[in-house]
């Protein structure tokens, strides 16, 4: 069996929290044969900074660039507002996504039927939900040149981003949305506004080659961002793939985010190119939520959007898609079986710490594997 080398970055506040019960999983697993994981472990945000003086040390860096995945818990706090700004917390997660090249955020948006009532839509729109989000991650208008605010002179000041994409930038993104569809349900919408962008023109006509030419058994759809938008409180359950650019991706995710409850559930990865020497890509996984300053400490955070990026890593980074399956069933029938964490707590449930919730979901996950 092939070994898998995990780097850990745990990071700040909860992060560690929910990052050690992702270090039992994998003990478990590595003790189970349900997999062999190497795993070594690094500092991250405030805990480098506290360290080491700065984000991300390059050594930790190096080891990011030599594993198989980066699995990564969240960064920042109070404690951090005033450190010098290359070396706030956010600045290590942003020099990983840059070394590392991950141009493709993937963010799902599950919606396990037990907490369906805890979206603010109603029950029949969101229960069942499961789509996927790719997002552009690294270029359009959050990173295109100018950016600047000039100074008219006259009292008056000009604010100047730049959306910019290039052909092989949107060939890229939607390679890697076409082939999650193909792994899914078969079915790709792509959203841009081609009816005032420029770079939605592009956007629609590349995307509509690439379909034609690698991707004709996959149903592609061109959405214009904001009817798309609409669509996706309206009823959402008609897609399967989103793919869209950095902007739309970052407001379309959120949405789907509260599609789905809680932040506490939410996974995503971030993937790079595929290194043709090995066949895998550049990826790191991460929960959606932060640091939750507000709870650290006090053994109640979620570890659930932790568990589902593990989950996510052993089906994209290690083709362990019945691990992978294995840790997504054992989430649902925990939530099923009225086990809670305060953020999710209903009615008639029980209510249990970080530690209880994964003690809950590694003996699920035992159960399923029969081991
Ligand atoms: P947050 O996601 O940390 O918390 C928002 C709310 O959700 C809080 O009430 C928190 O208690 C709750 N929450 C979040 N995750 C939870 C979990 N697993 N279980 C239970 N409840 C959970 O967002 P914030 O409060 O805006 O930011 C706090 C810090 O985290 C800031 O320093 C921010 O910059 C940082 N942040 C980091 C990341 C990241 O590392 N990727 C993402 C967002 C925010």
């Amino acid at each position: 069996m092939a070994t898998h080398k995990l780097l850990l970055l745990p990071g700040d506040g909860i992060g560690p929290e929910v990052m050690a019960e992702v270090k039992r999983l994998i003990a478990w697993m590595n003790a189970h044969g349900l997999g062999t994981f190497e795993t070594e472990e690094g500092l991250v945000g405030g805990a480098s900074y506290d360290a080491d003086k700065v984000a991300i040390t390059d050594a930790t860096m190096a080891k990011a660039l030599a594993c198989d995945a980066v699995i990564f818990g969240a960064v920042g706090g109070p404690k951090w507002a005033s450190v010098p700004y290359e070396a706030r917390p956010e600045a290590g997660l942003l020099r990983l996504r840059k070394d590392l090249k991950l141009y493709a955020n993937l963010r799902p948006a599950i919606c396990y039927p037990a907490l369906a009532d805890a979206s603010s839509l109603k029950r029949e729109v969101v229960d069942g939900l499961d789509i996927m989000i790719v997002r552009e991650l690294t270029g359009g208008v959050y990173f295109g040149e100018p950016k600047v605010i000039q100074d008219l002179g006259d009292g008056q000041k000009r604010a100047i981003d730049t959306q910019v994409y290039d052909t092989f930038e949107i060939e890229r993104i939607g390679r890697v949305a076409f082939e999650l569809a193909r792994k899914r349900n078969n079915k790709v919408a792509s959203f841009e506004k081609r009816n005032v962008m420029k770079s939605g023109v592009l956007w629609n006509e590349v995307m509509t080659a690439l379909h034609a030419r690698e991707f004709p058994d996959v149903t592609l759809e061109h959405v214009l961002a904001d009817a798309g938008g609409m669509q996706m409180v309206r009823w959402p359950k008609q897609f399967d793939v989103i793919v869209t650019d950095n902007l739309f991706g970052d407001l379309l995710s959120d949405i789907a985010a509260m599609l789905t409850g809680s932040l506490g559930m939410l996974p995503s990865a971030s993937l790079g190119d595929v290194d043709p020497a090995t066949g895998t890509r550049k990826a790191m996984y991460e929960p959606v939520h932060g640091s939750a300053p507000d709870i650290t400490g006090k053994g109640v955070a979620n570890p659930i959007a932790m568990f589902a990026s593990f989950a996510m890593a052993l089906r994209y980074s290690f083709g362990l898609a019945k691990e992978a399956d294995f840790v997504e069933q054992a989430i649902a029938n925990t939530l099923n079986a009225g086990i809670r964490t305060a953020d999710i707590k209903a009615e008639g449930c029980k209510v249990v710490g970080t530690r209880e919730m994964g003690d809950a979901v590694i003996s699920e996950v035992a159960r399923l594997a029969g081991a």
